[in-house]
């Protein structure tokens, strides 16, 4: 059964000063809907012109109301923004969708409530946080420190789960009382556009989180990484994009957060319940097609489990349905965009030109003639040093390699640049302990796979980030700490 799409693509115009900015004529790109190849609308460009006018009104809401309302006060305005989320949830599920191809089940029970629980979360996170004290008897003074906000925060985001992960960024930024120059992706402007309805409705005041649409090098991103007047950049995305802004921002030394790519292994010993990894590993495959930056794209099982293993992964996969992401029963949607679709693509080509063994996928779906559609594909037999097995797909592929040794399987695991995530299945205690503490990645699950807390730390090490976010990790980011001592 196809559900309608009851929602409207928007056209997607910058948000300045509490106010939406009318598109200028020759300064707009077209909005793709990746499921269909159709223009969704149009989105304005912005560059160093509306960049600056952007960090101007932000810089001015510094020093407006935003900086006499208290923790109590902004958590207020935080819950209230989550509410509201809720409440058009139904619309910006279908944005979502529109804009990324992804299922709409997806943006209906991910996407858009882990987007309204960001706020939610930092709202009571934000009021339970102290800082030091310490009484220094010897001299007779007190010393404790002051939380300020940082100042101009620059939020830039990738297009995979857009609405989720600017709100991870931006519910915390506020919080602690910045203001914002916000850039979206370039593929997925929309939810990013009604959020700032929804921030004014919630009593955010007019100046303190503005939007700028546009591209990265010589256009929106660029001009607010080298901005002058942007304190900090809270950037996700690509390393070789992380290295552009950390250079654009060198010369201004901006507080940097960044959360990059990664080529996650799962590790699979044989004494693991089979059916718990094979279910588990469909989704850390295949969810959001391939593009969450924690998906497990390099698996590994123990060479006496890897035939079962195989024969049940490749069964469960094969009954994924790639469809239109609005029908009811889609599992895959469509990547993101043409560019991307032939990225991954060129990735698929690699591994047939090296002789690896496609057990399924590697094939536009039947049916699907139009849309950026790939099969779920496994491929084994390709080397270590294949492209395929090195670098970051972010596409619905991932490859499977048996192992005999424990220290075999955390060398390779250990054997790249990356270090966002890697995920262990054992029922031994002992072993999971060992090996995770041996694995260089940020976060490490055992027998479970993207199961979060926002109070943990989330990041990458290597060239999968720099800091971490999540609970206090994000009230230290987005918060300087000024230290004030009393001689008693
Ligand atoms: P990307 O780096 O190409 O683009 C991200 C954003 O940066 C976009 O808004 C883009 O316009 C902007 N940009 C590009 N070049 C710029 C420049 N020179 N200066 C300033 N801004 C610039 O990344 P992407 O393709 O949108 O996203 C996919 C990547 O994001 C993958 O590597 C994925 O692993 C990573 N990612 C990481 C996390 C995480 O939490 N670690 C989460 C999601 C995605």
């Amino acid at each position: 059964m196809v559900t309608k799409t009851k929602v409207q693509a928007i056209d997607c115009r910058h948000f300045i000063g509490g106010q939406y900015v009318e598109i200028e004529e020759g300064k707009s790109f077209e909005n793709i809907n990746p499921a269909t190849e159709e223009v969704l609308g149009l989105v304005a460009e912005g560059g160093k012109a509306e960049v600056d006018l952007a960090v101007k009104a932000a810089r001015k809401a510094l020093k407006g109301p935003w900086k006499d309302a208290t923790l109590e006060e902004r958590s207020k305005i935080l819950r209230k923004v989550g509410d509201l989320i809720l409440e058009r949830q139904e619309e910006l599920a279908r944005l979502e969708c529109l804009d990324t191809g992804k299922p709409l089940s997806l943006t209906n029970t991910i996407d858009i409530p882990r987007a309204a629980y960001n706020f939610h979360h930092f709202a009571d996170y934000i009021i339970s946080v102290g800082t030091e004290a310490y009484q220094q008897e010897d001299r007779n003074a007190l010393h404790y420190s002051v939380r300020k906000p940082v100042g101009v925060v620059g939020i830039i985001k990738p297009w995979n789960l857009p609405l989720l992960l600017l709100t991870w960024k931006l519910a915390p930024a506020l919080g602690m009382g910045n203001t914002a120059v916000i850039k979206p992706a370039e593929w997925t402007p929309m939810t990013a556009t009604v959020l700032m309805e929804i921030l004014k409705d919630a009593g955010v005041p007019d100046g303190v989180v503005n939007l700028v649409h546009g591209f990265g090098p010589n256009s929106a991103g660029g001009a607010i990484s080298e901005h002058p007047d942007v304190d900090a950049i809270s950037f996700i995305g690509e390393p070789s994009t992380g290295s552009a802004i950390m250079k654009a921002g060198a010369a201004t030394l901006k507080k940097l957060s960044f959360e990059l790519g990664g080529k996650n292994p799962n590790i699979i010993f044989a004494d693991a319940d089979l059916d718990e990894v094979v279910e588990t590993t469909i989704r850390s495959s295949f969810i959001n097609q391939g593009q969450v930056c924690l998906c497990g794209s390099r698996i590994y099982v123990e060479r006496p489990a890897y035939e079962a293993f195989l024969e049940k992964f490749v069964a469960k996969t094969k009954e994924l349905t790639v469809g239109k992401p609005f029908e009811e029963g889609t599992n895959v949607g469509s990547l993101v965009s043409k560019e991307h679709y032939e990225r991954v693509l060129s990735y698929v080509e690699i591994a047939r030109e090296e002789g690896g063994t496609f057990l399924t996928g590697g094939n536009r779906p039947k049916g699907l003639e139009k849309g950026y559609y790939l099969e779920p594909t496994i491929i084994t037999g390709l080397d270590r040093n294949s492209r395929c097995v090195r670098e970051e797909i972010f596409g619905p592929v991932v490859t499977v390699v048996p192992f005999d040794t424990e220290e075999e399987v955390i060398e390779q695991a250990n054997d790249t640049h990356y270090g966002l995530s890697a995920s262990i299945w054992t029922n031994d205690v002992r072993r999971a302990h060992r090996v995770a503490h041996q694995i260089e990645a940020g976060m490490v699950w055992v027998n479970t796979w993207f199961l979060r807390d926002l109070r943990t730390p989330f990041g990458g090490m290597k060239h999968s980030g720099i800091g971490r976010t999540g609970g206090m990790h994000s009230i230290d980011f987005y918060s300087e700490l000024s230290n004030i001592t009393i001689k008693l």
